[in-house]
């Protein structure tokens, strides 16, 4: 079993950006700057906001982190979103999901401009990845696409089951392993909640990539040896084992499966390390303005 390590790939893609952001404000350009909007106090998203802030100093770009309350309105968040849009200093735009149910997380997405959406969610950057057309590809899968190409894992001609299609990681996971590119070249089955028979789908697989979000979903009986396993799942669950009071689950069952996998993703330390490595990618391409 190899251990598809997302903690150490991410760091050396950082390594990589930042000897690039060198050389470009060596070369008299402007340090790439990155804007994130957090509504509210979530725990997880306040973390995540953390983590991708300090990429940020890591590599050496700018960082815009907007506090909103959590009463803020729709209105108030699409002002906040457009004074980013026409700062010329800012190259990408984050707004932190979930957002409150009172706001349209959609009419927020799409109100980013599409040259600064370095999630790469927006419609018209979903279009293009689906037409195989340079863009800000969504920050998970990217990073899951990198994770695959590093350790060289073949995915030519397998077969590749997502579960989950969410609009950030199942859905354009699905699209982007079946892509005629590398990797990619898959023939893909989307699995979701109304899936018929999923354990005799999944047991197909050459390449399983679990995102749920149910803690230990995927356990030893439902993969076929040799598998590679990509585990996107993110549960915090209580312990009484660590300083902070809580620890990450994946959607992987990882002790139970491990030994039968060809490669396999921990979690933590597999994709979301990865996914914040792929935004800082997306924000160093928009600011070379390489792509509209
Ligand atoms: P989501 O929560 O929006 O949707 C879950 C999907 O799972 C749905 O499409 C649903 O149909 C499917 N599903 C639910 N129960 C199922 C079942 N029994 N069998 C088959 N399919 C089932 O998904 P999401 O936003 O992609 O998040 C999934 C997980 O990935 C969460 O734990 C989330 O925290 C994590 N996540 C991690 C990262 C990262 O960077 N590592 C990024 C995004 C999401």
């Amino acid at each position: 079993m190899i251990l598809l390590d997302g903690k150490k790939t991410s760091n050396d893609i950082k390594d990589e950006i930042a000897v690039e952001v060198a050389q470009l404000v060596a070369s008299g350009s402007k340090k790439p700057h990155l804007a994130a909007i957090l509504v509210g106090k979530d725990g997880a998203s306040e973390t995540y906001v953390n983590a991708k802030v300090k990429a940020c100093l890591k590599v050496g770009f700018n960082s815009t982190l907007v506090r909103l309350d959590t009463n803020v309105t729709q209105e108030q968040l699409l002002v906040e979103v457009e004074k980013i849009n026409f700062n010329s200093d800012i190259d990408g735009l984050i707004v932190q999901l979930p957002l409150p149910s009172h706001i349209d997380e959609m009419k927020v997405t799409q109100a980013i401009l599409p040259t600064k959406d370095v999630d790469g969610f927006h419609p018209t950057n979903i279009g293009k990845m689906v037409l195989n057309l340079p863009t800000y590809l969504p920050a998970t899968p990217a990073g899951i696409l990198e994770l695959l190409a590093r350790y060289k894992v073949e995915t030519s001609g397998k077969n590749c089951v997502v579960i989950g299609r969410s609009n950030i990681v199942g859905s354009p996971m699905s699209i982007l392993m079946a892509r005629n590119a590398n990797p990619g070249n898959c023939t893909v089955t989307l699995t979701h909640s109304r899936t018929k028979n999923l354990i005799e789908i999944t047991k197909t697989a050459d390449i399983l990539i679990v995102a749920l979000g149910k803690a230990e979903f995927v356990t030893a009986n439902m993969v076929k040896e040799g598998v590679t396993i990509i585990d996107v799942g993110i549960t915090r669950v209580k312990s009484n084992k660590t300083k902070s009071g809580w620890k990450l689950l994946g959607d992987v069952d990882f002790k139970g499966v491990k030994n039968k996998c060809n490669f396999i993703t921990p979690v933590p330390g597999g994709v979301g390390p990865m996914t914040i490595a792929m935004l800082l990618k997306n924000t160093l391409l928009s600011s070379k303005s390489n792509l509209y």
